[in-house]
């Protein structure tokens, strides 16, 4: 079967004319490519009204673990790690939406790099759908970053996005999270309210920008497709 370019899962390298300062650029050590999920997204026109309608296609769901000198920066927490457990995945009410799976769980992934959840100084999420804030409460005592437009989003049945008692900082608009340069939120609405991005310098491979779900095909992209604001993404 065919893998696509979902942009959620791809790091867009957008930004290549920066990738030269990019070495200068503070101390960003390294960027952990992690699985935080695969699936089945049953009709893909959710993504690009009246396009490829009944269309289904195989997804891929990262997170993204980055070491700088200051402290690690999860972007992203996938889903639940909890579907690692069920042999059928997670199945979604609207047959539409996505069928989900998870190979591995995020905790077994940082647990293989040595790292603690209560090491993770940062979790940042792009979004607040399901598939991307799945594991935040694996890391209670990190500092959450997240646009006070998505916090403020009210969910299902007006519940709130987030535990109230968790750590957060709420963002309105860009952020240099640690002051040099080389990790940089970029307010990206359109997708939901206070949807995310992540621009980040990497020493060797310059800077890339870690798009979340701002754009979700490479055919949206080249035809310059847009969705609606969605409330539920999977
Ligand atoms: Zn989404």
């Amino acid at each position: 079967m065919q893998r696509f370019a979902l942009l959620s899962a791809v790091i867009l390298a957008a930004l290549g004319a920066l990738a030269t300062g990019a070495a200068q650029a503070g101390g960003l050590e390294r960027l952990y490519i992690l699985n935080c999920g695969e699936g089945v997204a049953g009709d893909i026109s959710r993504w690009s009204p009246g396009v490829n309608v009944g269309q289904s296609m195989p997804f891929v769901d990262n997170c993204y673990l980055l070491k700088h000198a200051q402290g690690w920066l999860l972007w992203d927490t996938g889903v639940p790690d909890a579907i690692a457990a069920m042999p059928e995945g997670q199945k979604p009410a609207d047959p539409k939406a996505t069928h989900w799976y998870r190979p591995k769980t995020l905790a077994s992934q940082l647990e293989a790099l040595g790292v603690k959840p209560a090491d993770i100084q940062f979790v940042a999420v792009s979004h607040t759908h399901g598939d991307h804030i799945g594991n935040v409460e694996l890391f209670p005592q990190a500092m959450l970053l997240v646009q006070k437009a998505e916090y403020d989003w009210p969910g299902p049945n007006n519940a709130p996005r987030f535990k109230p008692e968790h750590p957060v900082t709420k963002l309105d608009g860009d952020k240099d999270v640690f002051g040099d340069g080389s990790v940089t939120i970029l307010a990206t609405p359109g997708h939901t309210p206070g949807h995310q991005s992540l621009l980040v310098k990497l020493p060797k491979t310059g800077a890339l920008v870690l798009s979340g779900d701002a754009v979700h095909f490479q055919a949206n992209w080249d035809h310059r497709r847009v969705g609606r604001v969605y409330h539920r993404c999977g």
